[in-house]
């Protein structure tokens, strides 16, 4: 696709399928509805691996294999356009969260 293309410029899409940390987990999938992206650079900010930078006026995806998949991107975005897939199983959030406060 090339800049040019409608399609191309309304989404981006990335799936990690190597090099993922935990074998049972499937890869995240960053989803960047780039029509709906302002470019504020929140979930940037929020993103500690950082998985996602800004390029121009839009958020783009640096590495799917530096996404914790913790959701603070989807969860700051004022305008719902940044979406990870799959989501965090809850025992794994949980587990997270209760290691953190070690
Ligand atoms: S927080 Fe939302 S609108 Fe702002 S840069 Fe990120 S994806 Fe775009
Ligand atoms: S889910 Fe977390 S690690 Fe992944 S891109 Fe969003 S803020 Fe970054």
């Amino acid at each position: 696709m090339s800049p040019s293309d409608p399609v191309s410029q309304e989404k981006q899409a990335s799936t990690g399928s190597k090099n993922h940390k935990k074998k049972d987990q499937p890869p995240a999938e960053i989803v960047i509805n780039i029509a709906w992206c302002k470019g504020c650079g929140i979930c940037v900010d929020f993103c500690k691996p950082q998985a996602i930078e800004m390029q121009g006026p839009v958020v783009s995806i640096v590495s799917v294999d530096k996404c914790t998949r913790c959701r603070m991107c989807e969860a700051m975005c004022p305008d719902f356009a940044i979406e990870i897939d799959p989501p965090v199983p809850m025992e794994e959030m949980a587990q997270k969260a209760r290691e953190s406060r070690r």
